[in-house]
């Protein structure tokens, strides 16, 4: 599957709350798409919705759960994960990270 166009999905005149730094896209409400190769340092970037840092690092799923991974010829081409500060709140962010494959 290729890359969705970026298609905001805002209600009426609503704006988008918070500026999205320039590795992250909003891909429709909720859902958004991290790409690594614009990532800088150790991988970790704060959930959009709720600030909870996200480490790729962290195995505990206290902040989030893996729901789903593709791969591409035996490499890891994305994850798609799940924020679990979001899920407790009431929101349910979806957020795919992309660019392990140089
Ligand atoms: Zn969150």
């Amino acid at each position: 599957m290729t890359a969705q166009p970026y298609k905001p999905n805002f209600k009426g005149d609503e704006e988008p709350k918070l500026k999205l730094p320039e590795y992250m896209i909003l891909i429709k409400e909720g859902h958004y798409e991290v790409n690594l190769c614009k990532l800088e340092g150790t991988g970790k970037f704060p959930c959009p919705v709720c600030g909870s840092v996200i480490s790729p690092d962290d195995e505990t799923e206290d902040t989030y759960s893996i729901v789903d991974t593709k791969t591409k010829n035996f490499d890891l081409e994305e994850i798609t994960l799940e924020c679990n500060k979001c899920k407790s709140i009431h929101k349910n962010t979806r957020i795919k990270i992309k660019g392990f494959i140089e």
